[in-house]
């Protein structure tokens, strides 16, 4: 009686354990995300640019423990982590950085509620530091790997003159025609576009100065 009993209820799960594992979503690395896209890889960071059409959700994707994050666009989005619940909508705003560090890969999908299209730049940080470099500017938001810098410059205006001691990313979070000068007076000017970005793997010392007639917003993602 006891081994027919044992039986029945083996059978009974059966079906219900093969449909649990049919439907379980597996993830994918950020890099093959469909949704993000790859614009630089080397031995320090994966710079990708996210782009999410509202109301469309990224799969399960599994982010580096140190990543961060340059929003573009006002949307609402909600994050949803393997095996948990989705959270709320949260609000993004052009040029709030997050900077996020932890041990462990991160896997979850992202949710664009709207309104419009949700755009994001993505830094995956691939290495820590050995010792500290000290920082360029005021700190807007660090993890292990990185800090950024927000600079945010009325027309006509420019940044401090500034010292960066290793690589760095540039990125543009406003259209504007930016003049970046360095130490020894040179300098260059270069029309920028939301999410545009330039890495610089050198020693820079320079300042940055919106030549247009509307406020421009910059991010400076610096290795520590
Ligand atoms: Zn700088």
């Amino acid at each position: 009686m006891k081994t027919w009993t044992i039986c029945a209820l083996s059978i009974a799960l059966t079906p219900f354990v093969a449909t649990q594992n049919a439907v379980a979503p597996v993830p994918v690395p950020v890099e093959e995300e469909p949704h993000h896209r790859v614009l630089l890889k080397n031995d320090w960071i994966v710079l990708m640019r996210v782009s999410i059409p509202e109301g469309e959700r990224t799969l399960y994707h599994t982010h580096a423990p140190d990543r961060g994050a340059v929003e573009l666009s006002k949307a609402f989005v909600t994050l949803q982590k393997m095996n948990e619940f989705e959270s709320s909508p949260l609000p993004t705003q052009p040029g709030d950085v997050s900077m996020t560090s932890g041990d462990q890969p991160l896997t979850h999908r992202v949710h664009n509620v709207g309104p419009g299209t949700f755009e994001v730049v993505d830094i995956e940080f691939l290495r820590r530091p050995q010792e500290a470099s000290k920082a360029a500017a005021a700190v807007a938001g660090e993890n292990s790997s990185a800090r950024a810098y927000k600079w945010t410059l009325a027309p006509g205006a420019t940044s401090a003159m500034h010292a960066h001691e290793r690589p760095h990313l540039i990125i543009a979070v406003t259209a504007f025609p930016l003049k970046m000068t360095a130490a020894d007076g040179q300098s260059f000017t270069r029309e920028v576009k939301p999410g545009d970005s330039h890495w610089v793997d050198a020693k820079v010392t320079h300042s940055l100065r919106n030549e247009g007639s509307s406020e421009a917003q910059i991010v400076e993602i610096e290795l520590k």
